[in-house]
């Protein structure tokens, strides 16, 4: 071979070489994202240090605050969408209903906006006027609904049920509806079921002794607790069950309402706490889809709720909403009921930025209740 044979020859070689390399560099370094639906799940576990050297446990957290809309409901929203999808019974224009003052009504706005659908959400006309405008800023209609027990028509649940109905009857309408249904569509705990259980299994390499964490519609501890029975049949399943929910005393004792004065009263659908998103006087679908599940409950008090979120910002930097503080208490207090060593796992399920003109603007000496 001439030498300027082996000029070109090594040239060539040499941006071949460098082709592949910049290709395979860039395939393996930076996955682009094809749209907000994609960002949802594989959400990381942060070791809560100063639980953890309290109680002599591991104490770790499954951050669902770092999802795209802020909290887990993004995944329950998702895989609501899909269903529906999947169907054929949502199709671009069309609606989606829920009734909700909480997370999954952000969901369910951003995904709604990213796919090309509308959403309509029914809250109580005394949600906090920041929610309205963040779920107005997500592009959603917002009704508001006078409050009213869940058996009452004109409760903000029924109103949007009824609503997406009516858009269904309607001959003139050309767009179709569907009514998310967090409450009693068991989409909800399957979901948690295929992604958050399986991830926190996979993140605690197959080792931990205990889950805990509160009950909205019951879909977490439902699904991620079936998971983890399933694969760690010795693993500890426990509710976190903020003050005025009845949930705890089902859970400990088989009995529902929290007071036999409450029974009968319309106050018994309500909760009675500062404390948002988590705790229930009935059991829905979702919540019994897992109830076999768990193992054992905490009831955790405002006062002891608003005490650990203080305590998780001044500790960790962790600036968390009212039902992570619920969870964060609870695992606490199992821990120091386990003992040291074991490795206890519960949910950051949203930021302190959401309940800042609620949760945050109290003290613990404000707090009411046991
Ligand atoms: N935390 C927050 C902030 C929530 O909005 C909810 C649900 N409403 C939960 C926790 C409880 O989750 P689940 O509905 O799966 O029981």
């Amino acid at each position: 071979m001439r030498s300027s044979q082996a000029f070109y020859l090594g040239i060539a070689v040499g941006g071949v070489v460098v082709f592949l390399y910049n290709s395979l560099r860039k395939k393996s370094q930076y996955k682009i994202y094809g749209d907000v639906s994609e960002l949802i799940g594989n959400t990381p576990i942060l070791r809560i240090n100063s639980l953890s050297e309290e109680t002599g446990c591991e104490v770790l957290a499954k951050m669902e605050v770092y999802e795209p809309g802020g909290s887990a409901k993004d995944r329950v929203a998702l895989g609501i969408i899909e269903d529906y999808e999947k169907r054929g019974l949502l199709k671009k224009g069309d609606v989606i209903f829920e009734g909700t003052s909480g997370s999954t009504g952000i969901s369910l706005a951003m995904l709604a906006r990213s796919r090309g659908y509308e959403a309509h959400i029914c809250v109580p006309d005394d949600t906090s006027t920041n929610k309205i405008r963040l779920l107005e800023s997500l592009g959603a209609n917002v009704e508001k609904v006078r409050p009213a027990s869940i058996i009452d028509k004109n409760h903000y649940v029924n109103k949007a049920r009824s609503l997406a109905e009516q858009i269904c009857n309607d001959q003139d309408d050309p767009r179709n509806a569907v009514f998310a249904d967090q409450f009693e569509n068991e989409v909800n705990w399957k979901v948690h079921y295929q992604t958050t259980g399986p991830e926190i299994y996979r993140q605690c390499d197959g080792s931990l002794d205990a889950f805990v964490t509160g009950a909205g519609t019951g879909g977490t501890i439902a699904g991620v607790g079936r998971y983890l029975k399933q694969k760690v049949p010795n693993v500890r399943i426990v509710l976190a069950d903020p003050q005025g929910s009845g949930l705890y005393n089902s859970v400990k004792y088989g009995v529902m309402y929290d007071s036999v004065e409450k029974e009968g009263s319309r106050k018994r659908h309500q909760v009675d706490t500062v404390v948002e998103g988590i705790g229930l006087n009935r059991r829905t679908k979702n919540f019994e889809a897992g109830a076999m599940y768990i193992d054992d409950a905490f009831r955790i008090t405002d006062k002891e709720a608003v005490e650990m979120a203080r305590h998780l910002v001044s500790k960790d930097g962790l600036f968390v909403g009212s039902s992570s503080a619920v969870n964060c208490a609870a695992a606490k207090k199992l821990a120091e009921q386990l003992g040291p060593g074991h490795r206890i796992v519960t949910v950051i399920c949203d930021s302190g930025a959401r309940h800042l003109n609620k949760f945050w603007k109290i003290t613990s000496e404000d707090t009411s209740g046991p």
